[in-house]
């Protein structure tokens, strides 16, 4: 297994990469780049004839998916490369159980499907017990991380100051915004216990005096797929 990295992805990445790639006999390949034009957008893909894994780290610097579940910005894109990851690795597995998915033009809808609910899966086994690594530690994506909250700062400033106020800590989401959009708390009371449990200590973390959600709540609390 060979890892191709035009850019300088997060070792972090690569070295989870690496370890669930040893796993899968069909990954040949794995190429990390940015702003790649013939994936037209997409956060990744999977190719079955040259067993290759191809990342867009650009991509996942600018897809906010998460950020809409209350998620911030730099977890939002250690998630979006995280996931895409997974997601790309599950076809190379599939391709490993069924090897007559190569004589399909398109893969069938159920397989991504598959892939979605490994993928997100696989992040929330990732959380309990992984951290996201600090900007310096993130290689081109941190310093695209960190052009970009550059450029936000003049409009946002604030937003931008709790970016940098729960780098390197185990908060991915303020708990106000991610119960809000979340359909788990129902009401008042039930915000009011969860706010309690964090004060406690039982979930979630606190940082500079307010609430956060960690890696492992925030994906549980807005996981679709129960
Ligand atoms: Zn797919």
């Amino acid at each position: 297994m060979e890892i191709i990295d035009n850019k300088g992805a997060p070792p972090e990445l690569i070295r989870i990469a690496n370890k669930a790639a040893a796993e899968c006999k069909k990954v040949k390949r794995i190429i990390f780049d940015a702003f790649i034009d013939d994936l037209k957008g997409d956060l990744g893909a999977y190719d079955p004839v040259s067993e290759t894994i191809i990342i867009d780290m650009g991509q996942c610097t600018i897809k906010q998916a998460w950020m809409k579940k209350g998620i911030l910005f730099i977890p939002n894109v250690w998630f979006n490369l995280l996931f895409t990851f997974f997601h790309e690795m599950e076809h190379a597995f599939q391709l490993e159980e069924d090897p007559n998915l190569l004589d399909l033009e398109a893969l069938p809808q159920q397989y991504e499907d598959e892939a979605n609910i490994t993928a997100e899966n696989s992040l929330l086994a990732w959380a309990k017990d992984g951290a996201i690594p600090k900007l310096n530690e993130m290689g081109w994506v941190g310093n695209e991380i960190k052009r970009i909250l550059n450029r936000l700062y003049a409009i946002e400033p604030d937003e931008v100051a709790t970016e940098l106020d729960v780098e390197g800590t185990e908060a991915v989401a303020n708990a106000l915004h991610a119960s809000l959009v979340s359909n788990q708390y129902e009401n008042k009371e039930e915000m009011a216990e969860l706010f309690d449990s964090i004060d406690k200590g039982y979930v979630g973390v606190k940082v500079k005096g307010k609430r956060y959600f960690t890696a492992y709540d925030a994906i549980n609390t807005t996981y679709e797929g129960h």
